[in-house]
């Protein structure tokens, strides 16, 4: 193996274990953000289903009210209907009907507010059921996350590890140039973002500006190109072929 097509091969095995050291950490430091937002989620819906149930026992509670006035015409009725039998003189005996009538009157649009107090509270009882489902729902989601990212983050640890062990063993391989200008841009934007494949035979695989002819052959030639546009440090890929124009 020649040792332009070694360092290819280091680059490219470097490249690959920052990527994966990244989407690593990304895990890890997701994982604690998307449980946060689920336990925002969980208390919106706790909040929202506090709210309907007061609101479903402020109206519960209406329609109990309602029901005691027209119990409480009711008793007014049965007591004039009893005067009404003991009345002592016509006159007395006109003015309580005319009161009965009155009452009569009263219950009728008493019984109606009932009525509709009572159908209110029970169309509106049909939101606590879903309420509290999409509050289970939530707890549901936040556990099953919890449970599966307290499984895999050992995994994911361990994985770190060993990349990090397998990449720094690829990095003492680097020639000085480019160890130089690798390291540079590692503490500068970062491991995962310091390299770069070239694509489609001319491409930077980071961010697509074309790369002039003669860099490509000073890759070829083993120097340590980078980017023009993006700064990243190029690498070939194994089936690369120069086409000279
Ligand atoms: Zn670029």
């Amino acid at each position: 193996m020649s040792n332009s097509n070694t360092i290819r091969d280091i680059l490219e095995q470097i490249h690959f274990l920052q990527i994966q050291l990244n989407d690593l950490n990304e895990s890890l430091r997701r994982a604690p953000l998307v449980l946060k937002a689920q336990e925002v989620n969980i208390q919106k819906q706790l909040a929202n289903l506090n709210l309907i149930n007061e609101t479903y026992q402020k109206l519960g509670a209406d329609a109990k009210r309602k029901e005691l006035e027209v119990v409480a015409n009711d008793q007014a009725l049965d007591k004039r209907r009893t005067q009404l039998q003991e009345a002592k003189s016509n006159k007395e005996f006109q003015a309580l009907q005319l009161q009965i009538k009155a009452d009569e009157a009263a219950r009728s649009v008493l019984m109606d507010e009932a009525l509709e107090v009572i159908e209110k509270a029970d169309q509106y009882a049909l939101n606590v059921p879903v309420a509290e489902t999409e509050l289970k729902k939530a707890r549901e989601l936040h556990e099953t996350t919890k449970k599966k990212f307290l499984e895999e983050k050992p995994e994911i640890e361990a994985k770190i590890i060993l990349f990090k062990q397998l990449l720094e063993a690829e990095e003492v391989k680097l020639p000085r140039d480019f160890s130089e200008i690798y390291n540079r841009l590692v503490r500068s934007v970062g491991g995962n973002e310091a390299l770069a494949i070239v694509e489609n035979q001319k491409y930077c695989g980071g961010c697509n500006h074309q790369i002039p002819i003669n860099s490509l052959a000073q890759i070829l030639q083993k120097k340590p190109i980078t980017c023009s546009s993006c700064a990243r440090l190029l690498y070939l890929p194994q089936d690369f072929v120069f086409d000279k124009g």
